[in-house]
């Protein structure tokens, strides 16, 4: 008896997605079947290229198509299509699918080395990624991307320099090494937006963009600005991190940011030479706090001598040394943030509009703010900061 694509989709329905928990054909990431035969091939579609369960879900659709009757040679293709991120009532930015905010309470914990790793993950797995440097006070995402100079522009456009497969925009570009801005919260705003709208960024799956330290007027901004899938907190297992975690929490709760996960960083160290593991700032306190705060614990990842050169070299350690403890960290990280993201989508949650109200009292954030700071140069050329306030 011929193999009828009735037949394929019925043993198809058994299997599940772990994450989604629904079967693959509901959550509709049946591309295509072609039946030749005894062989039958399958694609599936997933949610992210990253996804940390791919060769199980590979493995599960092949062995349903095995069980139904005169199969006899099964092909699994498997493919992925990133889903934009479900925000009620805000209109996102063309071609951005997911905007994911990197935070932490307190500076030095590590966010733009963790920024700088996941992004380089996320596109080594084959997806589109972009990597924002809002840490306007402190930008060094170029630096640890290996990145220098000014970007070009290309009519209204700046074209952001790219390195491991990773759009890069900072205002690190924009300034001289040894100039200071002042940012006042209107020209912060305007900036944050440009950074957002001005930027060539052409369809990414994620965008990652790496925050300055603290709940201040860049976050608020960036909450009003854009959409935001959500936001993941990196921290040290020491208490006074941990507290200021809490509080960074809270903020992105106000402004109704999803909380996707939280991240220790620093979390132990291996001795390189007795093999020894020493905790350093004691070790665990990320995972209960996010046992305690209700929230995702996206992973550890441990002190790493090659973690700090990567980020002085501009050659990040999933790049250098893929396969040492941290780059595994770094890259099982990235797969469970971008599988968090896909819950999202599907989880179809109804996320309320940031309106300025929620953050009485914030300067540079409430009402239409003028869009200034930078601008390129129309017609070409080097993209150049028209207004800097210089020390
Ligand atoms: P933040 O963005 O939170 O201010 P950085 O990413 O700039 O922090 O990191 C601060 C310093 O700590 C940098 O020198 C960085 O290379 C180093 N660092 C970050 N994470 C690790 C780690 N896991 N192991 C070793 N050094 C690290």
């Amino acid at each position: 008896m011929a193999i009828s694509e009735e037949d394929v989709l019925n043993a198809l329905k058994t299997v599940q997605d772990p994450d989604l928990h629904q079967d693959l054909v509901t959550l509709g990431l049946i591309k295509e079947i072609k039946i030749a035969g005894g062989k039958v091939s399958v694609t599936v579609e997933l949610t992210t290229p990253a996804c940390p369960l791919k060769g199980k879900i590979k493995q599960d659709v092949e062995n349903a198509v095995r069980s139904v009757a005169g199969v006899s040679d099964v092909d699994v293709q498997m493919t992925a299509n990133v889903r934009p991120a479900f925000v009620a009532e805000r209109k996102g930015i063309q071609g951005i699918k997911n905007v994911i905010a990197i935070a932490s309470g307190k500076g030095g914990v590590g966010k733009s080395t963790v920024s700088v790793n996941l992004a380089v993950v996320l596109a080594k797995s084959g997806a589109s990624v972009g990597l924002m440097d809002a840490d306007i006070y402190g930008p060094n995402i170029p630096l640890m991307m290996g990145l220098a100079g000014k970007p070009h522009a290309e009519g209204n456009r700046i074209i952001p320099p790219q390195n491991y497969g990773v759009k890069v925009m900072s205002m690190g570009f924009m300034i001289p090494e040894d100039q200071a801005v002042i940012w006042r919260g209107p020209m912060l705003h305007g900036a944050i937006q440009q950074f957002l709208s001005d930027v060539a960024w052409d369809d990414l799956d994620y965008l990652l963009v790496d925050l300055p330290p603290g709940t201040g007027d860049v976050q608020l901004s960036l909450s009003q600005a854009v959409p935001l899938t959500g936001s993941v907190m990196v921290t040290t297992p020491q208490a006074v991190s941990l507290q200021d975690v809490r509080k960074g929490i809270a903020m992105f709760e106000k402004v109704r940011v999803p909380i996707l996960g939280l991240i220790e960083n620093m979390s132990y160290f291996n001795c390189t030479h007795c093999g020894g593991r020493t905790e350093i700032f004691s070790h665990g306190g990320g995972r209960r706090a996010a046992e305690s705060l209700g929230i995702k614990f996206l992973g550890e990842i441990p002190i790493d001598t090659k973690v700090r050169e990567g980020g002085d070299s501009g050659k990040p350690i999933v790049v250098t040394d893929p396969s040492s403890e941290a780059a595994v960290s770094f890259s099982k990280i990235a797969e469970f943030l971008a599988a968090e993201v896909s819950i999202n989508h599907f989880s179809n949650q109804d996320f309320v509009k940031f309106t300025a109200e929620d953050a009485p009292g914030k300067p540079g954030v409430s009402g239409a703010v003028p869009a200034r700071g930078y601008r390129p140069r129309a017609g070409g050329g080097e993209a150049t900061l028209s207004r800097p306030l210089t020390l």
